[in-house]
């Protein structure tokens, strides 16, 4: 994955919440040999869909982003043209929908669905005329890495259509976000440009990455500041072991903790559910926190109450 920024990004390069998500000046391990822990290529049904859980299916639009987070999980396809969507893949794609009519929940994904105005606008008119298909989610960094994009006609014609199918159907627009250093006014003006414009429902992921967001103060300001521009805090997870991303994990008790001391501080809206995407096919998983309180009179582990003296 080649080093990639947009002009915005490059402006903002002295915040080093921002910088150090973007700098391939670091030293891999592995590099040029990523692989691909949680077997996504091996659940490609057609090119482009992911078909690893029964009711939800993960669409890559392409593999183009408009700059590269050098802790991407998709660090071996990021940037390749080969990932973009032509028209017979989006009809294989549409067949395959509609030969699986278990599948409920579609995620657009990549690459960055907003970058490629055009096609998502092609596959999500097509998607929507699918009656199985209930629930659709775009995942995207755009906001945050070109915000002034959503100027542009062509985002414009796109949150039309996305404004019309999410009238009908529940749509979820889920922006991942790392450090509070992101969230400045230009990126909250695109977010919320999609919110004026369309009736989509804004969520928020965040993966805990080491020397750049493990740190209670950093994430009760980043879950604060979604909370307060209206985007809902849905996952955070534990860094994915792909190769040359080594530098980026944490230690699982240390990120835990964290998580304890989010809990005792955070609106319950705030607080997002820490999970690991294990690997193969078994899926994202919530951490079990073991929160221990200890009152006056009796000692709360999670859900069970052990009462001490009376
Ligand atoms: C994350 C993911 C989903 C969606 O999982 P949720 O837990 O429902 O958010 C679906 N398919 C794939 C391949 C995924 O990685
Ligand atoms: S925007 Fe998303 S898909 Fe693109 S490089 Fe960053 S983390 Fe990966």
């Amino acid at each position: 994955m080649r080093e990639k920024l947009t002009p915005y990004l490059s402006k903002l390069s002295h915040k080093s919440g921002i910088s150090k998500q973007y700098s391939h000046n670091i030293k891999e391990k592995n590099f040029g040999h990523f692989n691909d822990p949680l077997m996504e290529d091996a659940h490609e049904m057609v090119k482009g869909l992911v078909h690893k859980y029964k009711n939800r299916a993960l669409i890559k639009v392409s593999y183009l982003c408009a700059a590269h987070c050098r802790f991407c999980t998709r660090i071996r396809q990021i940037g390749n043209p080969k990932g973009t969507l032509q028209k017979v893949d989006i009809e294989n794609i549409v067949c395959y929908l509609k030969e699986h009519p278990e599948i409920e929940d579609v995620i657009l994904s990549g690459g960055d669905p907003f970058l490629t105005p055009k096609i998502t606008e092609s596959l999500l008119k097509n998607i929507n005329k699918i009656d199985s298909v209930k629930v659709i989610r775009i995942g995207t960094r755009l906001p945050l890495q070109s915000p002034e994009s959503f100027e542009r006609n062509s985002i414009g014609q796109l949150l039309d259509t996305i404004n019309r199918i999410s009238i009908e159907k529940p749509f979820y627009i889920l922006l991942h976000v790392e450090h509070p250093d992101e969230l400045t006014s230009e990126a909250i003006t695109s977010l919320k440009l999609i919110k004026q414009k369309t009736a989509t429902i804004l969520l928020s992921q965040t993966v805990f990455l080491k020397g750049i967001n493990i740190d209670f103060d950093t994430l009760y300001s980043l879950f604060t500041k979604l909370y307060f521009s209206g985007i809902t805090p849905y996952y955070i997870y534990h860094c994915d072991s792909v190769n040359g991303l080594e530098q980026f994990v944490g230690n699982i008790e240390e990120e835990k903790e964290i998580m304890r001391r989010l809990r005792d501080t955070l609106s319950g809206i705030a607080y997002p559910t820490f999970v690991a995407d294990l690997e193969n096919e078994y899926g994202k998983y919530p951490f079990d926190l073991e929160i221990i309180k200890t009152t006056a009179n009796s000692v709360i582990k999670n859900t069970n109450i052990f009462v001490l003296d009376k």
